[in-house]
């Protein structure tokens, strides 16, 4: 990942935090790493290794074992990342995608009735930002 790539993803953090997965899929042999950070909700089950998200391990928007993370962690890569590295937006508006979609999971994250108008609308709005910026179909 360029410089400019990592720039963004350290000031996003949005793959790590609940808004766009539930979940981080870890390799086998990533279970005892993980199993060692009290700060992850580790589940091995039917379906796999992974942890819950939002990660224990992000603080903020930065993740405090950047060094040492997972193998999804360091390759996956967004759809506005692959556009920002490709050249086809500029950071400063990568940026405004970000904190747009950063808002609305916050105003989301705190709307504690599930059937208020204004949570269903906000979820609706987070997810097609989702899929518009961030995330690929499902194969
Ligand atoms: S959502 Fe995209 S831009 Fe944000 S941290 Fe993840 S890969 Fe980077
Ligand atoms: S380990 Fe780091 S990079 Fe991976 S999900 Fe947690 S905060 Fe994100």
């Amino acid at each position: 990942m360029s410089t400019v790539g990592t720039s963004l993803c350290t000031s996003c953090g949005l793959c790590c935090s609940g808004a766009l997965f539930p979940r981080t899929v870890l390799k086998r042999e990533e279970l005892s790493w993980a199993r060692g950070k009290q700060l992850l909700d580790v589940l091995d089950d039917a379906r796999g290794a992974s942890f819950a998200q939002p990660c224990g391990l992000l603080d903020a928007r930065k993740c405090v074992a950047y060094e040492e993370r997972p193998a999804v962690c360091r390759s996956y890569q967004c759809k506005l990342l692959r556009a920002l590295e490709a050249g086809e937006i500029t950071m400063e508006a990568a940026q405004a995608k970000v904190q747009r979609l950063q808002d609305i999971y916050a105003r989301v994250s705190q709307l504690v009735t599930p059937t208020s108008v204004e949570a269903l609308l906000d979820l609706g709005e987070l997810q097609a930002l989702a899929d518009r910026d961030f995330r690929d179909p499902p194969t």
